[in-house]
C-alpha cells in the first residue's frame, strides 16, 4: 500500500493527499485519507433525493430506448419472414422440394436482415450511442455475426439442394450450373465468400493475428458482400417482385442501413473535421511512454463533449494518416482547445505519441456513455488504473459534484503509473471528494486487482468506498484487471446498472 501521495505540484493545480483506507474505515499503514468531506455535511436530504429521482428517470428512459432497440432488431427479422409468408402463402410447403426451397429462402431473408441490422449497429448512430453506448452496440453487432453467416450458408445450401431436386442432378452439378448460367448468382457466391472471410477473421483468436488496420480493411468488405448479393435478390429471388410491400420493406431497409453509414461514418466526420480545423499545438511527455496532446480548433463547444467520452482521431502526418484510434478526452474541451493523453501500447499509439506540432487532425465523435449522465445512484465511486485515468479525469471535471459525493481510488503498480494523478487530486480538493491511492504489484498467482499489501490488510471495495451500495461504480483500466474489479463489485452485491466499465480494447 502506498503512503500518502504527494505528487509534484504543477502551477494551478492543488495536490490532494491520497491513500487507501484499510478495513472498517481504518487506514492502512497509518495513512489517513484526506480531501474528504462528509456526505452528510455536503448536501441536503431533499436535494439528494431529487437527484436520485432524476437519475432513476434518466435510467428508465435509456432502458426503455435500449428495449425498443432490441425489439426493433427482432421485429425486423420477424417482419422479413412474415412478409415472405404473406406473399408466398403455404402452397410452397406442399412438397419436400418446395419446403426445402421455402426454408432456404427464409434463412436467406433472415440472414440478410441480420446483416443489415449489424450494419446499422456499427454505423455510430448518435441515438444508439447515447442509449446503450457504442461498445454494447458493437458487442451485439459481433454476437449477430455468426448466426447471420450460418443463415446465409443454410440459404445457399438449401436452395442448391432444392434446385438439384428439381433438375434431378447432384448438388455439385447444380452448383456449377448455377454459377455458369447466372451472373447474379456468381456475385451472390462471391458475397458469401467475402462474408465467410469477414466472420472468420473476426473470431477473436484469428483476429489477434492481424494488425488492427488489416483486420479493419477486411471487415469493410462486409459492405461489398451485402451489395454484390443484392442483384440476385432482385432477379432470381422473386421475393422482391415489383409492387409488393415486401419490395418496399427491403428497399427501405437497404436505404436506411447504407444511408446511416454514409451520414454518420463518413459525411458527418468529414464536415465536423473541416468545421473545427483541429491542429496539434503541443505534445508533452508526462510519464515514460505517455504523452498529452493538445489540439486547437474553433467552435469546439458545439461538439458538446461530456467528460468521460472519447472520439476517433486521425492525425494527418506522414506516419499516422492511415490509422484512426479511439482515444478519450483527458480534459473537458474548451471553446478552442482539446486535450487527449495517449500511452504507447502498440505501434499505432507509439507513432501518435511522436506526431509533429502543426499536424491537422480529423475527429469522429464524441461517443460513449462513461459519463456522469449515466449515473443511477446518489454517490460516485471510481476505480482506475494506468491510462484508464483519462476518461475518469474528464468525467470528474465535468460532473457537478457536491462535497463527499465522489470517491476515487487510483491504482498503479509503481510510480511510473501515476500520470494525471495530481490533476485528479486537484479536482478532488476543489469538489470535496476523496482520493485514495493503491500502489504496488499484484501478488503472483492470485486473481486480484489489488496490491499484495492491500490484499493482506483486508482492503475491499466496501472499505475503500463506504457508500458503495448507494454508488455508481466507474471502472477503467487494463481489461483483465478491470474485469476483476467488476467481479468484486458483483460479489459485493452491486446491480448491473450501478457498474460502468469503459473498455479500451475493441
Ligand atoms: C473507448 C476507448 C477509449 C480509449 N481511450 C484511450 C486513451 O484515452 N488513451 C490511450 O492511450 N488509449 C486509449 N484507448 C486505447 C487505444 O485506442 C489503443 O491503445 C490504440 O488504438 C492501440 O493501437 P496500437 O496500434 O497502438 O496498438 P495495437 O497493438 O495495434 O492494438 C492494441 C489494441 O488496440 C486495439 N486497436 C488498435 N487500433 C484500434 C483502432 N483504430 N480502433 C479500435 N481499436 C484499436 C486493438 O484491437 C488491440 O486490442 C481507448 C480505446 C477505446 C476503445
Amino acid at each position: 500500500m502506498s503512503s500518502t501521495l504527494t505528487p509534484p505540484r504543477r502551477p494551478g493545480t492543488a495536490a490532494a493527499p491520497v491513500s487507501a483506507p484499510g478495513p472498517h474505515g481504518s487506514t492502512a499503514g497509518g495513512v489517513s485519507a484526506a480531501g474528504v468531506a462528509s456526505a452528510a455535511t455536503g448536501r441536503s436530504a431533499a436535494s439528494l433525493s431529487a437527484d436520485t429521482r432524476s437519475r432513476a428517470k434518466n435510467h428508465r428512459r435509456r432502458q426503455t430506448a435500449a428495449d425498443v432497440m432490441q425489439l426493433l432488431c427482432v421485429t425486423s427479422v420477424a417482419a422479413s419472414i412474415a412478409l415472405y409468408l404473406a406473399y408466398a402463402g403455404v402452397a410452397d410447403f406442399s412438397s419436400l422440394q418446395g419446403t426445402i426451397n421455402a426454408v432456404g429462402i427464409m434463412a436467406g431473408l433472415a440472414g440478410t436482415d441480420l446483416i443489415l441490422v449489424m450494419l446499422v449497429l456499427a454505423a455510430r448512430v448518435p441515438w444508439i450511442d447515447r442509449t446503450v453506448g457504442q461498445d454494447r452496440a458493437i458487442a451485439l453487432h459481433r454476437a449477430l455475426g455468426k448466426p447471420a453467416l450460418y443463415l446465409i450458408l443454410a440459404h445457399g445450401l438449401l436452395l442448391t439442394i432444392s434446385y438439384a431436386m428439381l433438375d434431378q442432378i447432384d448438388v455439385v452439378g447444380e452448383t456449377l450450373s448455377l454459377l455458369s448460367n447466372s451472373t447474379e448468382l456468381l456475385l451472390a457466391y462471391l458475397g458469401l465468400g467475402l462474408l465467410v472471410l469477414v466472420v472468420v477473421t473476426s473470431i477473436v483468436a484469428v483476429r489477434r493475428r492481424f494488425a488492427y488496420e488489416a483486420w479493419h480493411l477486411i471487415h469493410l468488405l462486409s459492405y461489398a458482400a451485402v451489395l454484390v448479393a443484392l442483384p440476385h435478390q432482385l432477379s432470381t429471388g422473386g421475393v422482391l417482385a415489383e409492387g409488393t410491400l415486401q419490395r418496399v420493406y427491403w428497399i427501405a431497409l437497404y436505404v436506411a442501413a447504407f444511408g446511416l453509414i454514409v451520414v454518420y461514418r463518413f459525411a458527418l466526420p468529414i464536415i465536423r473535421s473541416a468545421r473545427h480545423g483541429l491542429r496539434v499545438t503541443s505534445v508533452e511527455t508526462i510519464a515514460p511512454g505517455v504523452v498529452s496532446i493538445v489540439m486547437s480548433g474553433t467552435k469546439l463547444e458545439t461538439l458538446r463533449v461530456q467528460g468521460g467520452q472519447y472520439a476517433v482521431w486521425r492525425f494527418w502526418s506522414a506516419n499516422t494518416w492511415w490509422h484512426a484510434h479511439p482515444i478519450s478526452f483527458s480534459a473537458v474541451p474548451t471553446a478552442n482547445a482539446i486535450r487527449i493523453t495517449v500511452r504507447d501500447l502498440g505501434a499505432g499509439s507509439a507513432r501518435i505519441s511522436r506526431v509533429p506540432v502543426g499536424t491537422s487532425v480529423s475527429i469522429e465523435g464524441p461517443y460513449g456513455v462513461f459519463t456522469d449522465r449515466a449515473r443511477t445512484s446518489p454517490y460516485l465511486s471510481v476505480v482506475t488504473a494506468g491510462i484508464g485515468i483519462t476518461p475518469v479525469r474528464a468525467m470528474l471535471e465535468h460532473a457537478s459534484l457536491r462535497a463527499g459525493e465522489a470517491s476515487v481510488l487510483l491504482r498503479a503498480s509503481d510510480e511510473n503509473g501515476q500520470y494525471l494523478w495530481q490533476e485528479v487530486a486537484g479536482i478532488s480538493v476543489s469538489t470535496g471528494s476523496s482520493a485514495f491511492s493503491m500502489m504496488g504489484h499484484r501478488p503472483a498467482g492470485t486473481d486480484t486487482w489489488m496490491s499484495e499489501s492491500a490484499l493482506r490488510s483486508g482492503v475491499t471495495l466496501e472499505t475503500v468506498f463506504p457508500h458503495l451500495h448507494d454508488s455508481d461504480l466507474y471502472i477503467c483500466g487494463p481489461q483483465a484487471w478491470a474485469d476483476l474489479v467488476v467481479q468484486d463489485a458483483r460479489r459485493a452485491g452491486l446491480a448491473e446498472k450501478q457498474i460502468h466499465l469503459e473498455r479500451f480494447d475493441s
